[in-house]
């Protein structure tokens, strides 16, 4: 904020207001000034800031929450309100510069996101808690699944075992894919059965005291059709080439690098559209990406995934994924699944 020049932040985002405070409420703001932290939130939520943030100002919202913004910016003597533009609405920004008059209200991402980027020890207890969880979850239900069962039913049976085992819920909703449906990276899950030819995806992750995990796997019902055992083969390889490079100091493009050149050279660059992976922690997807256009580098108590794919539209699709630690010295996969075609 200081380098900045701000003297209050309003933070509007759940998740950057849990990281900053430990207050869950879904509705609420955070204002930080050099005076301290006020949790903006409405009679809902009173006890439940209390438990969770009892060491901020409470403000329990009476009027339109952009007037006790407002009114609580002017307490502060805020003079320059930064606001993160990704997570503002316009309606947001232009009653809120309305009611706010004269404060200055500039666009400051990434402030809290910066500090999301790398965990501490906690967060990591809690992503890897998330790991186990969905692993567990995944080796229970993957050991019953049949031919003529549902996508849906699979998807069903991975949200309750995790939730069996302690999570708050999935981090998103399974994919589960079969045959041709998993040559569409973000596939749901849907009434196809699963047949014994054809191969079944699925990706899928828990979350633990809002952290998640997120992984995929490939099942084989059957028998592994010959191109599909190939194609395996390949991105299993691309995949632990970009762990392999996983160290502080490299660029996140160099990660995607190492998997897409594999990929290329083995003739199917145009089968692999997306990047190799992504940031995790409070949300399934945050920075850094591990994208070709990425200028950032990985550091220490980053935890990111790697999971090349290759698609073949009519055909189906592969992908793995596991969710890798930054550390000083290197990096630590920190999933655990087998990535072979057995089960
Ligand atoms: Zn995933
Ligand atoms: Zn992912």
């Amino acid at each position: 904020m200081t380098s900045a020049k701000l003297d209050g932040y309003l933070v509007q985002d759940r998740m950057d207001q849990i990281w900053l405070t430990g207050f869950t409420g879904e509705s609420g703001s955070v204002l930080v000034t050099h005076r301290g932290v006020t949790l903006l939130t409405d009679g809902r939520f009173d006890e439940t800031a209390d438990i969770e943030a009892p060491w901020a100002r409470k403000l329990l919202r009476k009027k339109r929450s952009i007037d006790e913004t407002a009114r609580e910016l002017r307490r502060a003597k805020v003079t320059r309100l930064g606001i993160d533009p990704d997570q503002t609405t316009l309606r947001t920004f232009t009653e809120l510069q309305k009611a706010a008059k004269p404060i200055r209200i500039t666009a400051a991402s990434r402030i809290i996101a910066d500090l999301r980027l790398t965990k501490d020890a906690g967060e990591i207890a809690l992503i890897r808690r998330a790991i186990e969880v969905a692993e567990a979850a995944f080796k229970k239900v993957t050991a019953s699944v049949r031919v003529g069962m549902k996508e849906r039913d699979v998807a069903a049976d991975l949200v309750y075992e995790m939730s069996r085992r302690g999570a708050q819920g999935p981090a998103f909703a399974p994919i589960v894919a079969t045959g041709a449906s998993a040559s569409l990276p973000h596939y749901e899950a849907g009434d196809r059965e699963i047949r014994a030819d054809a191969c079944l995806l699925i990706d899928w992750g828990a979350r633990v005291d809002w952290y998640v995990s997120d992984l995929t796997r490939m099942v084989w019902p059957g028998s592994i059709p010959p191109r599909l055992r190939e194609v395996h083969k390949i991105v299993r390889e691309a995949h632990d080439r970009a762990i392999a490079v996983i160290k502080p100091g490299i660029l996140a493009a160099q990660v995607d690098k190492a998997a897409r050149d594999y990929i290329t050279k083995s003739g199917y660059g145009a089968n692999f559209n997306h990047s190799v992976g992504h940031g995790i922690g409070l949300n399934v997807h945050e920075s850094p990406g591990l994208r070709r256009q990425s200028k950032e580098s990985l550091r220490p108590g980053m935890v990111v995934t790697i999971e090349p794919g290759i698609y073949l539209p009519g055909v189906g699709g592969i992908r793995i994924e596991d969710d890798v630690l930054v550390t000083d010295s290197g990096h630590e996969v920190l999933s655990s699944l087998p990535t072979g075609l057995s089960n």
